[in-house]
């Protein structure tokens, strides 16, 4: 059966054709690591990991690459005021009196973390940006050298009026997209056009101060050796191209990428490489909280710690947002969340009760792929699973042996429900590294993962025999 994805580019659903039979190069925009990710993010790494899964299930062979962004993302670039605001590490940096470098790891560490509390597959690589400069400079160079790039005092820009097709990602006027690139004002800078984007910022002006700073081939007055950072938008130019060759299959990220960041990554991709950069755009929609958007300041920015401190699962949110389509909005409510768990903890009782192990259902099997193979939908796939819970058609043994295989794609870490406890893979290992350590007297450190479980909602403690974990 042939899988059928929504392509941006044509906004249709399409057939999927690898570039290579049976292989798939994903490229998924990751996050900037200047804070710590809210659910809503989680959503977007959660889609990602389903499009790995579900091609893992449908036997290809997956490179799959999620960058963390730890330099040159702006505070305005988001709403396509792409040359105005401060680098957003930096932001952070100072005010946590920290170094970038520090944030970046801080971040990534906690991102890491939640990533696997959500049972994520780890990527195939996840490149830092600030890892690949050499990469950005030498994409740089060669949109200068083809007349596609033009050096200011204050940056190198990508001149967008000589891209045929700027607004083919977004299918917008150009008129539209100028409106998009917000409050940067162009007779301060000395753009040519305001769609203009920068490739490579020097050290001078509102980032005289800049903190990460390299030197370049390029030449500001204003500068020595070039000295400066480079363009949020570059960075993944860069890094596609480094671990997947200047075209590849998929290119992953949310909707509100289309119109900057995605658009400038294929102008600058195609200019540099002569060649289409990407075959599939796929974008998720956002997770709304309350109906709203998300806000820190109204205190609805929930992290995955929010989730856990709760006394909710993190595989409860992964089953909640299993309900929602990716191409669909969707809002987060507790009570929303709290009817995910009586569901999940469904098929938990359905595969506690049974004990014995039979064969995959050749025909639910087929209607799980039908599914899947829809452009993602993980709604009907686990409307699926609790239809084959309920059916008197098949035995219990073969629907255990049915969900199983599913659970390669649901991700719901079904074999671990099936046997005992239910508690989270993380918690499980860091109560043994506990464990461990205090076999081996080392205190501090098993202090150490009793303060991180703490952290995480639980408690550990000490038996006759061993330990045992509760929920705070
Ligand atoms: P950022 O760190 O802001 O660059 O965001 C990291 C990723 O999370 C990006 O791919 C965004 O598209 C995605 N994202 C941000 N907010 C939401 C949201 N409310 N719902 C879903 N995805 C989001
Ligand atoms: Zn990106």
């Amino acid at each position: 059966m042939s899988l059928h994805i929504y392509n941006t580019l044509s906004r249709k659903k399409e057939e999927f054709v690898p570039l290579v039979s049976q292989e798939v190069k994903i490229y998924h925009c990751g996050p900037t690591v200047y804070w710590v990710q809210h659910i809503g993010n989680m959503r977007a790494v959660f889609f990602g990991d389903i499009v790995n899964r579900t091609f893992q299930y449908l036997g290809y062979k997956t490179t799959f690459i999620r960058n963390y962004t730890d330099v040159g993302h702006l505070t305005g670039d988001n709403i396509g005021d792409a040359d105005t605001g401060i680098d957003r590490m930096e932001k952070a940096a100072i005010s946590e009196m920290s170094t970038p470098d520090q944030i970046a790891q801080k971040y990534i560490d906690m991102y890491t973390k939640d990533v696997q509390l959500l049972n994520t597959l780890i990527p195939s690589h996840s490149p830092r940006a600030t890892e690949h400069i050499g990469d950005m400079i030498a994409l740089i160079e060669s949109l200068l050298a083809s007349g596609y790039a033009y050096t200011t005092p204050e940056a190198v820009y990508f001149d967008t009026s000589k891209v045929e097709n700027y607004t083919k990602l977004s299918g917008q006027k150009i008129e539209e997209n100028v409106t998009g690139s917000g409050h940067g004002d162009v007779t301060k800078t000395s753009k040519k056009h305001p769609t203009d984007f920068s490739l490579w910022f020097f050290k001078v002006g509102p980032h005289a101060n800049a903190l990460q700073v390299w030197e370049s081939p390029f030449r500001s007055t204003l500068v020595t050796n070039g000295l400066g950072f480079p363009g949020w938008h570059i960075e993944c130019s860069a890094m596609s191209k480094h671990f997947l060759g200047p075209t590849f299959d998929i290119h992953l990220g949310g909707i509100e990428h289309i119109p900057v960041h995605h658009t400038n990554e294929i102008a600058q991709s195609e200019c540099a490489n002569g060649v289409e950069y990407v075959k599939y755009w796929l974008h998720n929609e956002h997770l709304l909280v309350d109906g709203g958007k998300m806000s820190k300041s109204e205190g609805t920015s929930y992290s995955l710690h929010d989730i856990v401190a709760k006394g909710y699962d993190p595989l409860v949110l992964r089953y909640f947002f299993l309900q929602a389509h990716y191409r669909s909005k969707q809002n987060f409510t507790w009570d929303a969340l709290e009817a995910s768990k009586v569901a999940y903890k469904k098929i938990a009782t359905f595969l506690k009760s049974t004990s014995d192990t039979g064969n995959i259902s050749k025909e639910y099997k087929e209607k799980f792929i039908a599914a899947i193979s829809d452009d993602f939908n993980t709604a009907a796939a686990l409307a699926l699973v609790h239809e084959l819970i309920k059916t008197r058609f098949v035995s219990d043994g073969d629907k255990k042996a049915t969900l199983l295989d599913f659970d390669a794609v649901l991700g719901l870490d079904l074999s671990h429900l099936a046997t005992a406890d239910d508690f989270p893979e993380l918690v499980r290992g860091l109560a043994e590294k506990r464990n461990k350590a205090k076999s081996e007297k080392d205190w501090e450190l098993a202090d150490k993962i009793r303060a991180e479980l703490h952290d995480l909602g639980y408690s550990v403690s000490d038996t006759k025999d061993g330990y045992t974990i509760a929920k705070l």
